[in-house]
């Protein structure tokens, strides 16, 4: 039994997928304007061990994250620049340019981080024209108006509007700012209009312009999952207003919720505060990898709490993280020796292992019951790699300590054909091959007794 706390409703509840053995989840992504912060990261983190879970429990599970490449400005609210129009100023290069380029960046550091790659990356900007259809959907409904800055959605008209927050109050802090002729707070932007000329915009049946952020996630999800999916999963910062601006539209488009179960990270919080670039300290992933962090002791340190708390983030923690992790690959490259001669207790453990983590990803308790089984000399090589299917952390990639010197046969293979075009003089050919084994992690030596392979 799987248990998933899920933010509307506000409570644990038992996970019941809509399709039988499969999953449909859907992660709002990257912003990609510039590098992520690694509080920023640990959402990705997140959804990582929650795709993970599901897939030990024998789920298949298709998981979109979304690249948003238009729409999203500097304030979530729908007011200031757009940030990759900002960006592509900042760095002299297209917005374009920039989407590519912090893609790229983005898919490589949670490749660092060993997340899974989703099974589809949606762009926002492919989605233009079923942007347009639903926004053209909301009208005919009725649940839109025209202002001088763009097309708007009357929340007003939603009667449980907000209701993600658990608050019966209609707005909230984040809308502060707000834009002349909005009826409500809380309405948000469905389209606006270029003011001036952007790179990034299109025609529309209201006029040149860009979707609103709020909307592209609802059609990307839609389109790769179907209405309702699974689960739909952010950082609790989407609560207010990005997640409930998507359910406000899939309710007045379709009459029906998006999606079944909406869970939330909190955040990594720095200083006493959240980690975000807009406070101008950014802290990447290869800031980290410069200080020689291994990108996996930050992975190890978002595991030892629960993700539903929020993350004291210092270089202390970092350390005492990355400590932790060598030292529990050493005990690992010992237990490599050894696991052939005991019988494996996987049975034995998996079913604590499974309680742990089916309860609401409880990471912290199933990181616990690891090190207890290591000190008491219970875990075997096979039990800490079943484990590591869950927290991800390379255990399989581990040496043993004896088997380091030992060769594989493939090295020894090419050292005999080397051999062989030695005694024949093609030294250019018994070079190359020196060079292969020298790539593959080997050492030939030539001794007077022969080769030697290190
Ligand atoms: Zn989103």
């Amino acid at each position: 039994m799987i248990k998933l706390y899920n933010t509307l409703g506000r409570k644990k509840q038992i996970f019941k997928s809509l399709k039988k053995n499969k999953v449909g989840l859907y992660t709002c992504g990257p912003t990609v304007y510039n590098y992520a912060h690694i509080g920023n990261l640990r959402s990705y983190l997140f959804s990582d061990i929650l795709k993970r879970m599901l897939e030990y429990n024998n789920y298949k599970v298709k998981h979109v994250i979304n690249i948003t490449d238009v729409g999203h400005l500097v304030s979530d609210a729908d007011t200031g620049e757009d940030k990759i129009e900002l960006g592509a100023k900042r760095e002299k290069k297209t917005a374009w340019q920039i989407a590519e380029f912090y893609t790229k960046v983005f898919q490589k550091d949670i490749k660092k981080l060993n997340i899974k790659e989703p099974s589809e990356w949606t762009k926002a900007s492919d989605y233009i024209k079923e942007q347009i259809d639903l926004i053209k959907l909301l009208e005919k409904r009725g649940y839109t108006y025209r202002i001088k800055d763009g097309i708007y959605f009357d929340t007003s008209k939603i009667k449980d509007y907000g209701k993600l927050t658990g608050s019966k109050k209609r707005t909230h802090k984040a809308r502060i700012e707000t834009t002349e002729g909005k009826k409500n707070p809380t309405d948000f932007a469905l389209w606006k209009f270029s003011q001036k000329k952007r790179q990034m915009e299109w025609n529309s049946p209201w006029g040149i312009g860009f979707p609103g952020w709020h909307t592209e996630c609802v059609v990307m999800g839609i389109d790769q999952l179907g209405l309702p999916f699974d689960i739909h999963t952010g950082g609790i910062d989407h609560i207010p207003v990005h997640h409930s601006n998507e359910i406000a539209q899939a309710e007045a488009g379709y009459n029906k919720n998006l999606a079944k179960y909406w869970l939330h990270n909190e955040f990594l919080i720095l200083k006493k505060e959240k980690m975000a670039k807009s406070k101008g300290e950014i802290i990447t992933l290869d800031s980290l990898i410069k200080k020689n962090i291994n990108p996996l002791s930050y992975r190890y340190l978002t595991l030892t709490t629960h993700y539903k708390s929020p993350l004291a983030f210092s270089w202390k923690s970092l350390e005492s993280a990355q400590n932790a992790l060598e030292n529990l690959y050493e005990k690992v490259s010992k237990l490599k020796l050894y696991h052939a001669l005991y019988n494996s207790t996987v049975g034995n453990y998996k079913k604590e292992f499974l309680g742990y983590i089916n309860d609401d990803l409880n990471t912290p308790k199933a990181l616990a019951l690891m090190w207890k089984l290591i000190k008491s000399n219970k875990a075997d090589y096979d039990l800490l790699l079943e484990f590591d299917k869950i927290f991800g952390l390379d255990l399989d990639k581990i040496k043993s300590v004896s088997r380091q010197n030992k060769i594989p046969e493939k090295i020894k293979k090419l050292a005999k054909q080397r051999e062989q075009y030695r005694k024949e003089k093609e030294w250019k050919k018994s070079d190359e091959i020196r060079k292969e084994i020298e790539k593959l992690g080997y050492q030939i030596e030539d001794t007077p007794q022969g080769p030697k392979l290190k």
